[in-house]
């Protein structure tokens, strides 16, 4: 345990090495990543990328224009066929190449996301391991992913293979940027697809940092792009670019139905990984010091910025008001401080705008009746810094609209309920279906709801445990489609089907 001399002797300590790595983006105008090259931006646009933590200059970015879209896909479109047909073996190489370096460079990772989003250094010292593991793992599916299945038939042999579709667009969220752009760029380089990415606009630094680690780790020119930019402009005409076969996308729900809107024209292949609502069921028979640590856990990490956070607490009556008062002490004890310091939990919030949306909730649950047992007000910790108060909404029902918006702050919405019924009634009952989480005692439950809550993943007496070869993804507003293991391929490839006569069956002949 370290002492408060410690602590501030750390955070020094952290801040320094931070300011030495955050120097390389200081002068001039970060632009895009194209052919394997930096370059500058074919528009004068620029933006400026702002630290969460004090409100300082972090850099000036441009804002990418529909020539530098352009001329990245072209680079992607020229590298395609060359990365389809290199051997799996060797892609593979190059990919854990990706993924040492990966780890060569964590620290550095970890410490300019800290500055960049907000987010604790305690999560963030793991973005780059997830990462590279993330490499890792497809680096070695690389080998088997034009594998198809053998399907005989009586006369014929039919076989499956697969092809990687072409360049495809990857789009990502501010939330944890380096570990979600692995998360989509990893299994499209696997496949052999070439990629354009656009990351978002209020977090684009650790994108830079990946990008130039492919290519030290050996990645060719033009397999892997990135062009900087708003997302209405440059994501928007990546989601149109002729030569773009498929738009792996994380984000809002409504910036999902605009991109499927975007992409009509050209028939894009989109992949959604959008936002949640996600309840997390308490039962009186649940192991509940268990529970309560995932309850405080899979909300108040990562600052709530989280699309699987459990943001609607539905605890049973029974245990209700014991369960809340541990619960309401444990938030109001939350560390709440500078990201880099390793004892903090809940660091600031990205943006300007995304704070006042976080602090408008604190009106709506007055307005909606509901009570604010803990926090609900901004937090002054450090000048210029978008700090929030942990918050916990108790004495609310699933109708209000902190039960139902996705509000993406260290925020939780607690809910009673009598029963089984009850509790999937409430839990179904909300636009989004990411995840779900049941805390109980009882077996056969576990299994009923695994089956019918309206969620693409489900965790039983357990937080968000990833295992990568198993389907991540959502139902309803939260997603179309599946990434990791097999399925992240089923996305980024084409399914072909060859059908082989064996000579033996009656070939129709007309006009004899
Ligand atoms: P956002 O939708 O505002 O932006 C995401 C990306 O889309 C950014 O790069 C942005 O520039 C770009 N974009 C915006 N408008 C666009 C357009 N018209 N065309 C093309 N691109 C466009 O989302 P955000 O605020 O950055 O991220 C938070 C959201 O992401 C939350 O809803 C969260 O739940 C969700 N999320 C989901 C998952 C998941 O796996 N389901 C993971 C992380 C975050």
């Amino acid at each position: 345990m370290l002492d408060n001399a410690d602590i501030s002797k750390e955070l020094a300590k952290n801040l320094d090495a931070t300011n030495n790595y955050l120097t390389q983006f200081e002068s001039g105008t970060m632009g895009h990543f194209i052919n394997g090259q930096r370059v500058e931006a074919k528009s004068e646009e620029v933006f400026e990328n702002i630290s969460p933590v004090d409100g300082t200059i972090l850099n000036q970015v441009s804002a990418g224009s529909a020539d530098d879209i352009d001329a990245a896909s072209t680079a992607a479109m020229a590298a395609f066929p060359a990365w389809r047909d290199m051997d799996g073996a060797n892609r593979a190489k190059i990919l854990h190449n990706v993924a040492d370096k990966i780890i060569e460079r964590a620290e550095e990772i970890a410490f300019v996301e800290c500055m960049d989003t907000g987010q604790p250094l305690r999560f963030m010292s793991k973005a780059a391991l997830r990462g590279a593991e993330n490499y890792r793992f497809f680096a070695n599916k690389a080998v088997e992913a034009t594998g198809g299945h053998s399907m005989p038939a009586s006369d014929h042999i039919n076989y499956s293979i697969r092809q990687p579709i072409g360049p495809v667009g990857v789009i990502t969220p501010w939330n944890t940027p380096f570990m979600l752009s692995t998360w989509k760029i990893a299994p499209a380089l696997a496949a052999g697809c070439t990629v354009v990415h656009k990351p978002a606009e209020w977090s684009p630094l650790t994108a830079m940092l990946l990008t130039e680690i492919m290519y030290d780790a050996g990645v060719p020119e033009g397999v892997a792009n990135l062009v900087n930019g708003i997302g209405e402009t440059a994501g928007k005409t990546l989601t149109e670019h002729a030569d773009i076969k498929a738009i792996a996308f994380i984000g809002e729900s409504k910036t999902g139905s605009m991109i499927m809107k975007q992409g009509a024209d050209t028939l894009k292949r989109v992949h959604f990984e959008l936002g949640g609502k996600n309840p997390v069921i308490v039962f009186e028979d649940a192991d509940l010091d268990r529970a309560l640590d995932a309850v405080v856990f899979m909300i108040y990490s990562l600052n709530g910025e989280r699309c699987t956070s459990s943001s609607r607490l539905l605890v049973q009556s029974s245990i209700h008001d014991e369960f809340v008062e541990k619960l309401a002490e444990r938030v109001g004890n939350l560390n709440v401080g500078h990201p880099l310091d390793p004892a903090t939990e809940i660091g600031p919030l990205i943006h300007q705008r995304h704070f006042d949306k976080v602090n408008s909730y604190w009106d709506i649950a007055n307005q909606d009746g509901a009570e604010i047992k803990v926090g609900g007000k901004a937090a002054e910790i450090i000048d210029g810094g978008l700090f929030v108060e942990p918050t916990l909404f108790t004495n609310a029902n699933n109708s209000m609209r902190i039960a139902q918006e996705e509000i993406f702050g260290p925020v939780l919405t607690a809910i009673p309920f009598d029963g089984e019924e009850e509790a999937l009634e409430i839990a179904n009952n909300v636009d989004y279906g990411l995840a779900g989480y049941v805390w109980t005692g009882d077996v056969g439950r576990a299994h009923r709801l695994g089956r019918a809550l309206d969620a693409g993943m489900i965790w039983v007496n357990s937080e968000n445990n990833r295992h990568l070869p198993a389907p991540f993804g959502g139902m309803k507003a939260s997603g179309i489609g599946r990434d990791g293991g097999d399925y992240s391929f089923e996305f980024y490839m084409e399914t072909k089907n060859v059908c082989v006569a064996l000579d033996s069956h009656k070939v129709p002949s007309l006009g004899k």
